[in-house]
């Protein structure tokens, strides 16, 4: 394994499923639904596999697909999106990384909040590109401005932005954005911006893209994924729409990394898009219902807890309970009381981002009620 990639050999979420599977645990570590998403969905793939969508669909995606992302992006956003300037990924997570290795030559700084998701790091090492993280602290998991500002420099190519945010649920409110809009623009900085939990934001409030902000569409790249809004994370299909020459560049990595993604799936995502505002309000709602439900059930346990403004997550801090060291804590956890949870301290890697995140664990609430309260009946056997 090449040098740059020595830290990143195995991920969390294969260690704690494996450690779930092991132990029997109910597993609200890893982030995948244990319901699937919409029968239409499923079974347009389905069609599309029996009426012959079984080879090569074109490198960029699906005209079909593609024309409704743009249009999924006028109708919650009002954002005018050209179709040639959507391309179809395998997953938000290649988006992602065809976006960094197509955008940063090494040396390169890429800007980005700490936690972060896990394949930042590694996508930002492969590139050769060093990372410059700003620490999200609870409460709130905001940023303090200075610590923003003191992450950019000359050598900022990128902001790696992740409204709702995983882990902590963190949704960025407007000045947020814009402040980081700001900085970009006066780096000459390109924006990606991970919206991937953009339908799972609770109380009322409605997601916030980068590239609605004045000036920002120019410089950002948006990705979304299929996996998440209609819970089909095992499909694999994601999608990056900004500025053509961006896109472009983005394109000319992706077509080598895997050239295309999923043939009967993209028609199949590409109807879902289009589904009522019934179904993105239902999703909503269903999960912030399931949300209220593990925040109580953590807090009964004796967990302090984040309530979550968006995405499928929950940080909790098991410090209340004696556990100070929330990596000991989450491998500890299924043998304790038969549920599993991932270290938040694993998304991070700079000293305060790892003294930010010591003692804390996040626990997937994308599961069925039962399942949800069956684990936090678990759980409270931990005190
Ligand atoms: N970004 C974030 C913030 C995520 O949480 C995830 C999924 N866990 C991804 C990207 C990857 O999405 P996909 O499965 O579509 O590659
Ligand atoms: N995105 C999901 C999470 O954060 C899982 C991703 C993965 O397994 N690589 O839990």
């Amino acid at each position: 394994l090449v040098e740059r990639m020595g830290a990143f050999t195995s991920t969390i979420f294969a260690e704690i499923t494996q450690l779930a599977v092991r132990t029997g645990a109910i597993n609200l570590g890893q982030g995948f639904p244990d319901t699937d998403g919409p029968p239409s969905l499923l079974a347009d793939a389905a069609a599309a596999i029996a009426a012959g969508a079984n080879q090569y669909p074109p490198g960029p995606g699906t005209p079909e697909l593609r024309s409704a992302v743009a249009e999924h992006q006028r109708r919650f956003y009002g954002l005018e999106v050209d179709p040639d300037d959507v391309l179809v990924t395998v997953g938000a997570t290649e988006a992602i990384a065809s976006a960094v290795l197509a955008l940063c030559e090494p040396g390169d700084e890429v800007v980005t909040f700490e936690p972060y998701y896990d394949s930042y790091a590694a996508v930002i090492a492969l590139a050769g590109a060093a990372r410059r993280t700003v620490p999200l602290r609870a409460p709130a998991f905001g940023f303090d401005d200075d610590e923003l500002r003191a992450a950019f420099s000359a050598r900022t190519r990128m902001v790696l932005l992740n409204s709702p945010h995983n882990p902590t649920g963190a949704v960025f409110s407007r000045p947020q954005l814009a402040r980081i809009g700001e900085l970009a623009a006066e780096h000459g900085a390109v924006v990606v911006a991970d919206e991937v939990y953009e339908h799972m934001v609770f109380d009322g409030k409605a997601h916030l893209p980068m590239a609605t902000l004045p000036g920002m569409a120019e410089r950002t790249l948006t990705v979304s994924s299929a996996g998440k809004t209609f819970s089909v994370t095992g499909w694999k299909i994601g999608w990056v729409h900004g500025p053509a020459q961006l896109v472009a560049a983005v394109r000319a990595v992706k077509q080598f990394l895997t050239f295309t993604a999923g043939a009967p799936f993209q028609p199949a995502v590409a109807g879902a898009l289009a589904l009522p505002n019934a179904f993105y309000a239902g999703l909503t709602a269903s999960l912030q219902a399931k949300r209220d439900l593990l925040v109580e059930g953590l807090r009964a346990a004796g967990f302090t807890v984040f309530r979550p403004s968006g995405t499928y997550f929950i940080v909790a801090d098991g410090a209340p309970l004696g556990f100070d060291d929330g990596a000991k804590l989450a491998r500890a956890l299924p043998e304790l009381c038969g549920v599993a949870a991932v270290p938040v301290s694993v998304f991070a890697d700079s000293p305060a981002g790892l003294e930010a995140t010591r003692s804390l664990v996040r626990f997937a609430f994308c599961k069925r009620d039962a399942v949800l309260a069956a684990a936090a009946e678990r759980l409270a056997g931990l005190r």
